[in-house]
């Protein structure tokens, strides 16, 4: 059989899943990551992006040269721009302007329409998510994605992100756990994996402001704090979270994730962004909670490069009280300039 992929569609998924050596020390559990960002869009987002555009197409909602519609931070609006280039079709991206520049100029470069608006609480007309239904609703031969309650975006991570899991694990996986944005990954992980083995422990990995923390641990939908990350923190049962319940969560502010995504680049190699390193704050935990000897796997779900003019500018760091990368201290800069050296 050929080794040569039809196209770009064939290069999302099955992405590696790498052990992390310092959280595996700091947990005393086996701490692995399964590389996302290795998707060719970059992130974890690809995975729905597919199945989402392909249950569209299935349903009879989307004609060759169509417009598919979504409100994103950013990562699915990368995903289907992919995709949607690969078939053929438009992308209209809604995105809150306080997404990283980075992110905005992908989707540019990548050929979507880009509409950006000012944050707004879900409750507001305003906010991105109810921008881009009506958008896709008044743009005729459009199809409104809907990532947060179609569960197409979970089923992607049942039937591929889960299998591979348990496939390359061995079936050695004694517990999962991530961060929600829409909550298809943890859901579809946790109920694909749970499929396999039902005692494995699924764990929430919620961002300080997030909702889903009180829900899970006190049946109330409440927020404390902020968190800087970009794709997670939610505030309502979305979806694809409806009927599925974490066995556990944690809540980890963004002072735990951070030096994560610091170490795992300085000491690892591994350039991430923020909610992976939340991700792995929450692996440690759940390794710790379920003790030496135990294997956790957790999303590395974009990479830090997408975040270059955010968590890896000082300034902007500095400006909201969090720690910069050492090593860019301008007392540390190794750069040169040289003419010729
Ligand atoms: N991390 C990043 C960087 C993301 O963009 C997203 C998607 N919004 C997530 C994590 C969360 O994934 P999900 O939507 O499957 O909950």
């Amino acid at each position: 059989m050929s080794s040569i992929a039809r196209n770009v569609i064939d290069l999302i998924g099955n992405t590696p899943l790498i052990k992390l050596r310092g959280p595996s020390e700091a947990s005393g559990a086996t701490i692995l990551g399964k590389c996302e960002f290795m998707n060719p869009g970059g992130s974890v987002k690809d995975r729905a992006a597919l199945f989402i555009l392909e249950d569209a197409e299935a349903r009879g909602l989307i004609q060759p040269g169509g417009t598919i519609v979504e409100g994103t931070a950013g990562n699915t609006g990368i995903g289907l721009a992919v995709v949607a280039n690969a078939k053929g079709y438009r992308t209209v991206i809604v995105m809150p302007d306080t997404q990283s520049k980075e992110k905005q100029d992908t989707l540019r470069a990548l050929g979507a329409q880009l509409v950006l608006v000012p944050a707004a609480k879900y409750s507001s007309p305003c906010h991105y998510v109810h921008t881009s239904r009506r958008i896709a609703e008044e743009t005729p031969g459009a199809v409104w994605a809907n990532q947060f309650d179609n569960t197409a975006n979970r089923l992607a991570h049942i039937k591929t992100t889960a299998p591979e899991i348990w496939a390359q694990t061995g079936g050695d996986v004694d517990g999962f756990t991530c961060a929600v944005g829409t909550g298809g990954t943890l859901a579809g992980v946790g109920m694909g994996l749970k499929s396999e083995k039902p005692g494995l422990c699924v764990a929430l990995t919620d961002p300080m402001g997030a909702s889903l923390y009180d829900w899970y641990a006190h049946g109330e939908l409440r927020a404390d704090g902020s968190s800087v990350s970009e794709g997670i923190g939610q505030s309502r049962i979305t979806g694809n979270l409806d009927g599925f319940v974490p066995d556990t969560q944690f809540q980890v502010p963004d002072e735990e994730g951070l030096p994560w995504v610091h170490r795992l680049l300085e000491e690892e190699g591994l350039c991430l962004g923020l909610s992976s390193g939340i991700n792995v704050a929450g692996a440690v935990r759940l390794g710790r909670h379920l003790g030496p000897g135990s294997t956790v796997v957790t999303i590395l779900c974009d990479s830090g490069m997408r975040y270059l003019s955010t968590l890896f500018d000082p300034a902007w760091c500095a400006a909201r009280g969090l720690a910069s990368p050492p090593w860019l201290d301008p007392g540390r800069r190794l750069d040169i300039r040289a003419g010729c050296v």
